[in-house]
This record gives C-alpha cells, sequence and structure tokens, in this order.
C-alpha cells in the first residue's frame, strides 16, 4: 500500500464522524439553497452554459497560440512572462524574484496553483513571512489546518468552532456573533497587508487579447493586496488563458453563481502591467502535467475547469470524506480526475474509484465538463496500466469463477456466507456491512415452486 492510499485510508475515515457530517451537511445544504436561487437570474441557464463550455473548450484546442499572444501584450504592458515546468521551477523563479528583496514577507491569496506548488512550506523553509489575504484561510493558520474546500476553505469549521480559535489565540469572546467574528479577522488581516511589498496571486483567467490578469473575490481584500505592493506575482496554470475580454460577460457571472450562489463576484479587476514607476509584474505560467493532461481527448476538458467548486459543494463522496482524503489542494470530482494524471497515476490510482457516478457534479458544472465520463475514462486508464490495488481485480475474479459453477452455487447458504465473509475481510471491507443472504437461493425456490 503507497503513502497515498495509506493516508486516504486514515483521513477518509473521517465518513463515520457524526458531527462531521452534520456540520458538511448544514454548510453545503446553505450552498445548495444559494445556487438554486441564483440560477433564477437566468432566463436560459442551459444555453450560458452551453456558450461557457464552447468558450473553454476552444480555449483550450488554441493555446498554444494564445499563451504567446498574452506573453507578447502583457510584455508591451511593461510586465514580464516566466514559463515553468513544474512547481519546483516556479517555486525557483518567485525565490529569484524576492529572494533579493531586504523585506522578506510577502502577502499570498487564496489560489489552489499556489497550494499546488506548495508556496507555504517552500517560503517557510526560506525564513519569508507569509500572510493571508483571504479571511478564510487567515482563521485556517491559526487553527493550524489545511484548506477544506476550493472557495471555502473553512467549510470544516463551526461558527462555534471558529469563536474558540480566535478565542484561543486573541482572547475574542468565545461567543462572538458572525459578524464580530468577520470583522475581527477582517481587521487582522487589512492590518497585515501593508507590511509587506510583495503580494503573490492565481489568476482566474488570461486575456490573450490585452495581455490582461483577471483576479475575481468577494473580500476585496487581492486587490487591496496588489495596491499597497510594488511586486506582483502571478501563478497561473497554462490552461487560464483566454481568447478574449469579452468571453468574460458569459464566465464571470456564471462561475459566480455556480460558485457561492451570488449574482456576480464583489471585486472583479483586469491588471494590465505593473503599476507606478518602481512597479514589477510577473507572470509565472506553470506546465506541471498540464500538457500531458492535454494529450488525452478526454481527461483534456478538466483543463476547462474554472475551480468554481460547485462540483465539490454536491458531491456525496466529498461531503462523507473531506477534503483532507483527497491528498491534494485539488479535491472533490474534478480534483479526482485531475491529480492521477496530473501527480503520479500509480500514486494516486485509488481516486479513480472514488465515485458512485451520480452525475450531480456533472449538472451542476458552469462548463459543462461531463465529469461522469471522465471519472470512466480514468477508470480505464488505471485498469489498462495495471496500477494500484489490484486486490479488487481478484475478488471479482473469484466471485465470477462462483457465479460461473452451478456446483459451487447450490452449495449450502451458510457455506456461501462463510466463503463471502472471508471475502470481505482478506480484502478489508472491515467498515461494510455485507446483506444477509436469501435463507435459499433462487434456484432452490424455484424448484420448490414448481
Ligand atoms: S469541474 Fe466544473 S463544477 Fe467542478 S470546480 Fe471545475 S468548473 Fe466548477
Amino acid at each position: 500500500m503507497n503513502d497515498s492510499l495509506r493516508k486516504f485510508k486514515y483521513d477518509s475515515e473521517i465518513a463515520f464522524n457524526e458531527e462531521h457530517w452534520q456540520k458538511m451537511n448544514y454548510n453545503t445544504g446553505c450552498y445548495e439553497k444559494r445556487f438554486a436561487n441564483s440560477r433564477n437570474n437566468y432566463r436560459n441557464v442551459e444555453l450560458e452554459r452551453e456558450r461557457a463550455f464552447l468558450l473553454r473548450n476552444k480555449s483550450l484546442l488554441n493555446m498554444e497560440k494564445l499563451l504567446v499572444d498574452f506573453e507578447t501584450r502583457f510584455k508591451d504592458n511593461g510586465g514580464q512572462v516566466l514559463w515553468a515546468c513544474d512547481a519546483d521551477d516556479a517555486l525557483q523563479m518567485i525565490w529569484d524574484i524576492i529572494g533579493k528583496r531586504s523585506n522578506n514577507s510577502v502577502s499570498r491569496s487564496n489560489s489552489v496553483v499556489l497550494d499546488e506548488i506548495g508556496i507555504d512550506d517552500y517560503l517557510k523553509g526560506k525564513g519569508v513571512q507569509v500572510y493571508d489575504s483571504s479571511i478564510g484561510r487567515y482563521i485556517l493558520k491559526v487553527a493550524g489546518k489545511e484548506p477544506y474546500h476550493p472557495v471555502y476553505p473553512a467549510l470544516n469549521l463551526s461558527k462555534e468552532e471558529i469563536g474558540q480559535v480566535l478565542n484561543k489565540q486573541f482572547k475574542l469572546k468565545a461567543d462572538s456573533t458572525t459578524k464580530q467574528l468577520v470583522n475581527f479577522v477582517r481587521h487582522q488581516v487589512n492590518q497585515d497587508l501593508p507590511k509587506t511589498q510583495i503580494c503573490i496571486t492565481g489568476a482566474n483567467y488570461l486575456l490573450a487579447d490585452m495581455g490582461g490578469v483577471v483576479l475575481s473575490e468577494n473580500e476585496g481584500n487581492i486587490v487591496k493586496s496588489c495596491a499597497s505592493a510594488n511586486i506582483h506575482i502571478v501563478v497561473a496554470g497554462i490552461d487560464k488563458v483566454i481568447s478574449s475580454v469579452e468571453d468574460l460577460s458569459i464566465l464571470i457571472p456564471l462561475t459566480s453563481a455556480h460558485a457561492t450562489g451570488s449574482g456576480m463576484t464583489s471585486v472583479n479587476s483586469i491588471t494590465m502591467g505593473p503599476s507606478g514607476d518602481d512597479g514589477r509584474m510577473y507572470v509565472i505560467l506553470l506546465n506541471n502535467g498540464r500538457t500531458d493532461i492535454l494529450e488525452n481527448e478526454v481527461i483534456r476538458q478538466s483543463l476547462s475547469c474554472t475551480h468554481c467548486g460547485a462540483c465539490v459543494s454536491v458531491c456525496p463522496i466529498y461531503k462523507n470524506i473531506g477534503g483532507y482524503a483527497y491528498g491534494t489542494p485539488y479535491i472533490g470530482p474534478i480534483g479526482t480526475v485531475m491529480t492521477p494524471l496530473m501527480y503520479d497515476l500509480e500514486e494516486y490510482s485509488h481516486l479513480a474509484s472514488l465515485c458512485s457516478l451520480c452525475g450531480r457534479c456533472t449538472e451542476v458544472c458552469p462548463v459543462k465538463i461531463p465529469i461522469e465520463d471522465l471519472m470512466i475514462e480514468n477508470r480505464r486508464i488505471v485498469a489498462e496500466e495495471r496500477v494500484g490495488d489490484t486486490r479488487y481485480d481478484s475478488l471479482v475474479k473469484t466471485l465470477i469463477g462462483h457465479c460461473k459453477s452451478r456446483k459451487k452455487m447450490d452449495c449450502p447458504q451458510w457455506l456461501k456466507k462463510v466463503e463471502v465473509k472471508q471475502l470481505v475481510n482478506k480484502n478489508n471491507f472491515t467498515k461494510r456491512m455485507m446483506p444477509e443472504l436469501a435463507p435459499k437461493s433462487f434456484n432452490q425456490m424455484s424448484k420448490t415452486e414448481n
């Protein structure tokens, strides 16, 4: 058993924790209500999703040209573009930029790509202070926890737990209201942001026609941190490039509705390059396995993901096992699809079977990614490559062998029970309850009735 599977087994035990289940059910239930209302803002939401699907797919197919266009225009605007093959490359580039500065602190936004490259641990190891510009992430850092959801990083914490964390650290009243808690954290974040001259963010989109970087947020802290810093470093996956600023009129409202159930993200900005005389702006274009994903015609569609988190919020598996079991920052259905190809197929092959194929993720995806089809493709790849845990293959083979043999099928029911129990134990289904076998087999019943 590899380390990722071991971690998965350990973290997914939380599925048997009643309190966790209630919290997840409540928080995701609130999201589902807002989401259902937000769809009423559209006369024909399906048509809008179809348009978004076409726009994102067009961008993926023309990615090579669009990236070059973006680079040319962003450089014309005074910015610099760096190309990173993998996470190590990107981190080295960031260090080359900030290592020379005397002020060894940075602010960072809530961005899954920054978690993908492991920026917090890297900078901490270099002695750099990292300030979070997101309220949710600030709370998590104080609590010593990792993000649980791409959009709601502190989804696993109740209001009472957040109150306790802030009470312990800052002596804030334990019975503070939600508004008091949010105001307190907002104040803390706003105090930290001006302390640094360097901000590091992800990007929602890169505009090939203008050389602009699109940033969407609800708290306004990314804009504040960029405004107070004179160096802005953007880390963006190469999949973030889109053809034109006009595409945003479809993509931003649709993604907002699916991410948080709001009509529109509160703050949307397009940064065209460095500001002021001494300002610098860098965009690091990160590959990190994305070109490998592009090669597979089916899985390729996962790169049109906007990371809105809608599929995560509605996934019954995620609600049970939580955000840590996935083992990478890519959580939920889309993480299940991307992780084995982006990280390591053998190491993460167990994720391919982490789906009941209920199809809820596909229904809510704003860009109409057929996530179930991608899951099935992942299973095909894992089976074809024969990687991961092959014990289930032998279980299925044994069962097929039993079903094909009339002698075995006619053996007494008590013997079948013993055999099934042995098989179950041997294959480690320790938490599964096997249904009771009927007192008589179908064959026996048909003979008696005739
Ligand atoms: S796959 Fe679709 S629903 Fe899931 S995070 Fe990406 S865009 Fe959102």
